[in-house]
């Protein structure tokens, strides 16, 4: 058991997980990582590792497992690496997420991008946060003065309609609803349930687009005319863990250079 708070953070291998991992580092959490670099039917650590000695380098521990947040199983053994690891979890990180693998008209889209997209970024956090819910009720009950949080990575794409990758958008979507739930089902063991909901981040998920969006914040479409980076987001996350928002759950916070604002 160790005397510093732990976070889960999925999909903290690069991009907002890992700005989020080292911020949450830095405020003096244990981290586990969770990633799922696979493709060509191999594995590859490299950008997990990596991640993992930038972080003990600030003088926390930190695991990195390889998983599926889709697969059940894959989110059990998350939980239980945690357990035998750190014997706590004070914060969960729904972060893991992907775009279409391409974008595609609403017309023509199909039901395997569908499944894949809402599966990863909607159905895997649902049933993630349920286990480390019921985790955290159980801590609470043993440690009444520790905080419980809970943060979800949801996008602008929540409520901004791109008819090109509507199940992006249907699983940020439902990531809001999926907040209030367990903001409310939670509130009464005072574990706050937070939206994190970032705007135009520079990561490997924006690289495709790069161009394009240069373009529409160079021509205003944010107010603050830059792209967000990845510590923009992961100091909102490093206000929630400080206890900054204890009184706020359910709040949702938009990093998004002013995105949100509707202009005349
Ligand atoms: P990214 O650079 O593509 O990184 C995605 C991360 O998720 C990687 O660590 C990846 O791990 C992991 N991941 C992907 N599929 C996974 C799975 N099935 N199981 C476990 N881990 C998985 O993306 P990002 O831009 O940092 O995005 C992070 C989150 O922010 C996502 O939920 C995204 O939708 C959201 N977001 C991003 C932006 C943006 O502009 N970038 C804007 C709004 C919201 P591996 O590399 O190991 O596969």
């Amino acid at each position: 058991m160790s005397d510093r708070p732990t976070a889960i953070v999925t999909g903290a291998s690069r991009g907002i997980g890992k700005a989020i991992s080292l911020e949450l580092a830095s405020l003096g959490y244990d981290i586990v990582i969770n990633y799922f670099d696979f493709k060509d039917d191999k594995s590859d650590d490299g950008a997990a590792i990596e991640t993992q000695n930038e972080i003990k380098a600030i003088g926390v521990e930190c695991e990195i497992l390889r998983g599926d947040v889709s697969s059940p199983d894959d989110r059990r053994r998350l939980v239980d690496f945690t357990k035998e690891n750190f014997g706590r979890c004070d914060m969960l990180i729904n972060n893991a997420g992907v775009a279409p693998s391409k974008r595609i008209d609403i017309l023509e889209a199909t039901e395997d991008s569908y499944d894949r997209v809402m599966n990863i970024n909607l159905k895997a956090p649902y049933f993630l946060t349920q286990l480390v819910a019921n985790w955290m009720i159980e801590q609470k009950k043993g440690n009444p003065k520790r905080n419980y949080r809970i943060c979800n990575t949801s996008s602008l794409s929540a409520y901004t309609s791109s008819p090109a990758r509507g199940e992006y958008c249907l699983s940020k979507a439902g990531i809001g609803m999926m907040t209030k739930l367990y903001a409310d089902r939670l509130a009464e063991y005072e574990i706050g349930v937070f939206e994190i909901r970032p705007g135009i981040i520079m990561t490997d998920m924006t690289s495709a687009v790069k161009d394009k969006y240069d373009k529409l914040i160079a021509e205003g479409l944010t107010l603050t005319k830059r792209w967000g980076r990845p510590e923009d987001v992961a100091k909102a996350v490093g206000a929630i863990a400080e206890g900054r928002l204890d009184f706020s759950t359910g709040q949702v916070i938009n990093v998004d250079g002013g995105f949100h604002l509707r202009r005349l």
